[in-house]
């Protein structure tokens, strides 16, 4: 499906005028380092002069003190959730320990799961990926908290993975696996959030077809994934996502907004 800029733009244009309450970027990394200090104030004061509310996950230790803080000082705009990433080596036992001295303050476990995209396909590394994976599964059960997951070149094996370990509350971020193995976590219950790329990507606009609204999300994945490529992202870039979404489906963006919002709260059940 050719989908035109300038029609997305338009549709941007007009629900920048629009009163949405409020939008939720459902998954973001807005204290990375990619950002200078000034552009990430800038990033999260414009977010919040436009109503969204961010779910940031930050991934090493520096950062996860830094979005901390974020949170503490941003409350009600800033959520974090904290995991060690699939690619990123690291002791597992200071992340967890982490999530346990601040449980309360953190909404959710992730990004967690996995990434086989080459060269992270050995039979070896898939292995150590897939036992990791399985500890922050079952870490998120026990505190009761969804799960932010990461899945490329892997989404076939994630959602098999969550199903085997029992996980109930998910969110498959970026979902780069076929329809109908999301359909296959659809039926759990798991939620899939559509990121900026959907401006380009076939697999993504195949996904928002197909997928009920009632199980999407926005997200930005800033300072990753611009819908312009190459660019450095900020998280209103949803609704880039919410726009195409809206024209894919065929539906009101207004429709997207608050469908998309509650599912966030919900399943993340923000106090906000
Ligand atoms: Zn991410």
């Amino acid at each position: 499906m050719r989908i035109n800029h300038s029609q997305i733009d338009k549709v941007i244009g007009e629900v920048l005028k629009l009163e949405y309450e409020r939008i939720v970027d459902s998954h973001c990394h807005i204290e990375s380092d990619a950002y200078t200090d000034s552009e990430r104030i800038y990033a999260i004061e414009l977010s919040i002069k436009r109503r969204i509310i961010m779910i940031s996950s930050p991934l090493t230790d520096d950062e996860r003190y830094i979005a901390l803080d974020l949170s503490r000082k941003f409350e009600k705009w800033i959520f974090i959730t904290i995991g060690s990433h699939p690619l990123y080596n690291e002791p597992v036992d200071r992340v967890i320990n982490f999530i346990k001295q601040y449980e309360r303050e953190i909404v959710g476990v992730g990004e967690v799961g996995l990434d086989f995209s080459p060269p992270n396909n050995s039979d070896e590394i898939r292995m150590q990926q897939i036992k990791k994976f399985e500890l922050f599964i079952n870490i998120a059960k026990e505190l009761d908290k969804p799960l932010v997951v990461h899945s490329r070149s892997a989404g076939k094996y994630a959602v098999d993975i969550l199903l085997r370990n029992g996980a109930e509350r998910v969110l498959m971020h970026s979902f780069s696996g076929k329809a109908k193995y999301a359909k296959k976590g659809i039926e759990a219950g798991y939620y899939f959030s559509i990121p900026p790329t959907i401006a380009y990507s076939p697999q993504k606009q195949k996904l928002a077809k197909v997928l009920p609204l009632e199980y999407m999300m926005l997200e930005s994945d800033a300072p990753a994934l611009s819908p312009k490529r190459g660019r450095l992202s900020y998280p209103w870039n949803i609704l880039f996502s919410a726009a195409v979404i809206s024209i894919i489906k065929d539906i009101d963006i207004m429709d997207v907004i608050k469908v998309t919002t509650r599912n966030a709260i919900n399943l993340f059940r923000l106090r906000v």
